[in-house]
């Protein structure tokens, strides 16, 4: 059987990548636990917690080999292919997010935008065209698109959402503030900047307490 492993744990291997491709182009082959641990302002028993989920990683009083581990986590996070993803709404966000070249970067490409603004459909830009709702089906089949992130109002996701599970889509990013009722077998994100933000007026307000 699988070993359940924690979100905040896969979460965080994209860290761990993260620090080991600037240690690694500061020309440092190999890296302890602890000095990576330190570099990311976490415990070296977290990190070792983490790893340990998956394997083996360095030798004990020696460290990691930093190419090594980059290799086993970009493995492990499904980062040596491509994956291709879609975008529902194309406003500020979803067009924001179209033209990210981050995400190419670790091999996700958005290669399509679905919208239902005239204005917007059939407009073509260097690696992306935006489509109306009709055309998503085919789009997605022909594209093997697995990845809908969803970027329309809020009263307008559960129905994007609809729309994507019956187009064949395998995993949802969603960005619009509403909680999703997708099936079971559809792997939901859901990620909401404000209440990040609102963690911080919170530590804010706190401070502001204690002076
Ligand atoms: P926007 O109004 O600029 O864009 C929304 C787009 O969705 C428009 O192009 C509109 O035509 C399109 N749309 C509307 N209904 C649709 C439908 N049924 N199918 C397809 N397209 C449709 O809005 P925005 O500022 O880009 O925000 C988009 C969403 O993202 C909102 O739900 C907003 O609350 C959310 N948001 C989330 C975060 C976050 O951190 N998660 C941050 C900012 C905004």
């Amino acid at each position: 059987m699988l070993k359940k492993i924690p979100e905040e744990t896969i979460v965080r291997l994209s860290y761990y990548l993260r620090a080991l491709l600037y240690f690694k182009e500061k020309e440092t082959p190999i890296i302890s636990s602890k000095r990576l641990a330190d570099f990311l302002k976490i415990s070296h028993h977290q990190l070792r917690k983490d790893l340990s989920y998956f394997g083996q990683f360095g030798r004990k009083g020696v460290g990691y080999s930093c190419s090594k581990l980059i290799e086993s986590i970009r493995d492990i996070l499904g980062l040596n292919r491509e994956w291709s993803a879609c975008v529902v709404g194309f406003g500020n966000l979803g067009r924001a997010l179209s033209f990210y070249r981050g995400f190419k970067d670790e091999g996700i490409i958005i290669r399509a935008a679905f919208d239902i603004n005239e204005n917007k459909i059939n407009k073509d830009y260097p690696h992306l065209k935006v489509y109306s709702l009709d055309k998503m089906e085919k789009v997605i089949k022909k594209e093997n698109i697995q990845i809908g992130i969803i970027a329309v109002p809020k009263t307008a996701a559960e129905e994007a959402a609809k729309k994507l599970c019956t187009c064949g889509i395998k995993a949802i990013f969603n960005l619009a503030p509403v909680k999703l009722d997708v099936p079971k077998e559809i792997i939901l994100k859901d990620v909401d900047l404000s209440c990040q933000l609102t963690s911080l007026t919170y530590h804010l307000k706190n401070l502001e307490t204690k002076q």
